[in-house]
């Protein structure tokens, strides 16, 4: 280095001397170079990141381990760790099962130009087991994170996900949205890329809505249920379908796009509400009898859910063959006290860590007592707002210190819990006067 610093200002990589032509800058605190080596060591870094992002293509057959998968999950998810860990090992399956595909076709391609025949390699590569999709249905409160998990696990595979209502949809021929549009929000998320797509995740919320309304086979069709289960069916067995570009119902002058289905992972949510009495007769106990239970009676009623099975979801409403579609079945828990707390603090993008960054940008330091949190848990609890209501409760509370703070010239704010109690009652949160 010492030779470094007694450059006499000229360029420390080629030696060159400051000339109008070639000025030699200060890059960093002792350290000058001329511009042009500059710009070629900027050459030298993107040709390096080109190559290193190549190599990362050659092994897009690697798979995140279904560990890894949770581990993923649970920075950002808090408790449920039957249907994180389900739900890893799902999508490790279904990716890996893409993954052979593909290496199968890759192989075929190769021996094609050694002129064999590619169905016959991926005959070879495929006909001994063939690994079937594992669509995964998630049963569970609403406001517990199904939506949360699937979004997440769209993010660490960096693959196009969306969001789609199951009661938008109805069969073709009725008012609503076709139900081939809800592909159209997937190629929407990836620009139209059509092979992104097919390799994407579609959640589908509600799904408990298109029950039918009877278990009875028999009994008159209802359209709204079991129609639009016929035609969720080709979509998440995996076939070829014709997707309106712009979403809605199909125009006869509109041009489609075809998306083949087989490898789009198909993550489906509901509530479900009342299942817990189609397990519990199922079980053979009895979920009725409040007041006087015992807490392990209360205890056993809440957690109910985890025994579901699939003939539950038949007794609800949901015909046999979207079953047999969703092979994975998982349910999520209620969340208690102690997670709702935790879910305010310790997910990577916490909401009060969202807060406390947006004050930091300020040069504000914002910090939560313990007892303010206890109370902006407590409030959700009373106004039955589950996880949800944590963010509008903390955005009711942190309006004002938004507004004000920024030219207060305060460099630190705390919120208490007497804080959060007078924001609640000034704002009338829940339009119900405030008890302290
Ligand atoms: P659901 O799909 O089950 O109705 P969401 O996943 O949409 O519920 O949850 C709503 C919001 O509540 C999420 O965006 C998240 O902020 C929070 N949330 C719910 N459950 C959890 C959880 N288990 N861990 C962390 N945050 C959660």
């Amino acid at each position: 280095m010492a030779n470094r610093r007694n450059n006499n200002g000229n360029c420390m990589m080629c030696g060159r001397p400051d000339s109008p032509e070639t000025p030699v800058v200060k890059v960093l605190d002792g350290l000058t170079l001329c511009t042009d080596c500059i710009s070629y060591i900027d050459q030298a870094r993107d040709t390096e990141m080109a190559s290193r992002s190549r190599g990362r293509k050659a092994s897009k057959h690697e798979i995140p381990k279904p560990k890894e998968i949770k581990e993923f999950l649970d920075n950002y998810i808090i408790g449920q760790e039957e249907a994180k860990k389900y739900l890893s090992v799902a999508v490790y399956n279904h990716y890996k099962r893409i993954a052979r595909m593909e290496e199968a076709k890759e192989k075929a391609a190769r021996s094609a130009s050694a002129s064999k025949k590619p169905d016959d390699i991926l005959k070879a590569d495929t006909d001994d087991v063939e690994i079937e999709k594992s669509n995964i249905i998630m049963v569970g409160p609403t406001g517990t994170g199904k939506t949360l998990l699937a979004k997440t696990i769209a993010k660490l595979l960096d693959v196009p996900f969306t969001i789609v209502d199951a009661t938008v949809l109805t069969e073709a021929g009725y008012v609503g949205e076709d139900i081939e549009s809800l592909l159209t929000r997937l190629l929407q998320a990836c620009d139209y890329d059509v092979e992104k797509a097919e390799r994407g995740i579609v959640f589908i919320d509600e799904i408990d809505k298109i029950a039918r309304k009877s278990d009875n086979p028999s009994i008159t069709r209802d359209v709204s249920g079991e129609g639009v289960q016929q035609g969720l069916l080709k979509l998440l067995e995996g076939s070829t379908v014709l997707v309106p570009p712009n979403g809605g119902r199909k125009h006869p002058e509109q041009k489609l796009i075809p998306v083949d289905t087989k490898n789009i992972l198909f993550i489906c949510g509901g509530a479900f509400d009342g299942i817990e009495r189609k397990i519990a007769s199922r079980l053979n106990t009895h979920v009725v009898g409040y007041g006087h239970d015992s807490s392990t009676k209360k205890e056993q009623r809440e957690n109910l859910m985890r025994y579901v099975m699939p003939q539950d979801l038949k007794s609800f409403g949901l015909i046999p063959e979207i079953i047999g579609r969703l092979p994975v079945l998982t349910s999520l828990e209620p969340l208690d006290r102690d997670a709702l707390r935790r879910i305010l603090t310790e997910p990577r993008n916490a909401i009060t860590r969202q807060y406390k960054k947006l004050f930091d940008i300020d040069g504000v330091k914002l910090e939560f007592s313990d007892d303010a949190l206890d109370t902006i848990v407590d409030k959700a609890i009373e106004y039955k707002l589950g996880a949800r209501g944590l963010r509008s409760i903390v955005e009711t509370v942190m309006v004002d210190a938004m507004y004000e703070v920024p030219s207060s010239g305060e460099k630190e704010f705390t919120v208490t819990a007497d804080y959060v109690k007078s924001k609640l009652r000034d704002a009338r949160f829940g339009m119900v006067e405030l008890k302290d």
